[in-house]
């Protein structure tokens, strides 16, 4: 490991693609390290664009203003996974972009992210590439049903996917997918669903957060339990995995890794997803750990070194999705740490804010 000199001083300004919770958040974090971030965003009702003075509202295409965007900042970073690959590229060719281009590819893409897993000999579920309605039944007859059908690229929260339980599912759930190429995965058999956010920074040094057990309502990711309810041996090699893979992507920033865990003598991990942002199954580390998954993430891009991730409270973090966040703040009591948006409107399926909730002091 070497040691970074060219660590970006406290009064630089953070380009950040992507005003929603996640940007807003960063921003905070980076203001709390003497930061300033300038937001791009589309949207002019971004929530982030609360937090700080400086703002583009243009397309992600927009040249121009992406190019006096790059002016205006030191470093680059984004809060979602859907960053365009020519925007990436632009910005990459004017100041530094971490994480770099090459992780936004291989997460875009279901098969893009299963082909490199695999490469890197990490598990993942038995799936087809799927482009026609042949294949589809070719890859039905592989992996056997049920098995879920999804799009390759632009699914979240559980769009963009159908469970497929008999063969007189496939062909409407093949034209209703959209956009085309699909991925046709087994169906896993997992009993628990957990993630780990892990970071490395320029110099390389890697540090992982404690895994996090999620429940999902409504494919919305509803509550993160730390510690999860596995054993040991399971949690250390989830955090070896996510480990692995940011060396393999040379990676500079936050990442989430999301895994199926399938019960047996001894449970075995399989990667769901990985997300080359900081992630809702780390909000907990706001409440509970001495450096959160926010300031981790700028502290990496930032070419600083790394702070400590460990876990000074078992605690549960709920989103507050739609009108729940109503309940704040008539529902706190002295345990609970309130986290909201500053989203001016309520909708149904919004994520709205989060609580952390501390169970027990360790
Ligand atoms: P994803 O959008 O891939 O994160 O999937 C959303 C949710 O659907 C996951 O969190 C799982 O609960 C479920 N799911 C996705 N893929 C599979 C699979 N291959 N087998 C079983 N359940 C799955």
């Amino acid at each position: 490991m070497t040691q970074d000199l060219s660590a970006l001083p406290p009064g630089s300004m953070i380009g950040i693609l992507g005003g929603g919770q996640l940007g807003r958040m960063l921003s905070l974090a980076a203001s709390k390290l003497g930061m300033r971030t300038h937001i791009y965003c589309p949207d002019p009702n971004s929530p982030a664009f609360e937090v700080t003075p400086h703002k583009t509202v243009a397309a992600y295409d927009d040249e121009a203003a992406l190019a006096a965007f790059a002016d205006a900042v030191d470093v680059i970073t984004y809060e979602f996974e859907n960053v365009p690959a020519a925007t990436a590229e632009f910005l990459a060719a004017r100041k530094p972009l971490r994480p770099g281009a090459n992780a936004l590819a291989v997460s875009q893409d279901r098969l893009a992210e299963k082909g490199f897993l695999a490469s890197k000999n990490i598990p993942v579920a038995p799936h087809r590439a799927v482009e026609t309605l042949a294949e589809l039944e070719a890859a039905i007859d592989a992996l056997g049903l049920p098995a879920v059908l999804k799009t390759t690229r632009l699914g979240y929260d559980g769009k963009g996917q159908r469970v497929l339980r008999d063969r007189a599912d496939a062909a409407a759930a093949f034209a209703e997918l959209e956009p085309k190429p699909l991925v046709l995965e087994a169906f896993v058999p997992f009993d628990k669903e957990i993630s780990v956010v892990v970071a490395r920074n320029v110099s390389g040094e890697v540090r992982a957060f404690d895994a996090a057990e999620n429940v999902h309502r409504h494919h919305i990711l509803f509550t993160s339990t730390v510690p999860a309810d596995i054993p040991p041996g399971v949690e250390k090699h989830a955090a070896m995995l996510a480990k692995v893979i940011v060396v393999a992507l040379d990676y500079v920033g936050v990442l989430g890794v999301e895994f199926f865990v399938i019960p047996g003598d001894r449970p075995s991990l399989m990667v769901n997803e990985i997300a080359p942002r900081v992630h809702n199954s780390g909000h907990w580390t706001e409440a509970v750990c001495l450096t959160d998954q926010f300031e981790q993430h700028i502290r990496a891009v930032l070419g600083w070194p790394l702070g400590d991730p460990a876990r000074m409270a078992d605690v549960v973090m709920e989103n507050l999705v739609g009108d729940e966040v109503l309940i704040v703040p008539g529902q706190l009591d002295g345990n609970t740490q309130p986290h909201l948006y500053g989203k001016t409107e309520i909708r149904p399926a919004r994520k709205m804010g989060h609580v952390n909730r501390i169970v027990r002091r360790v």
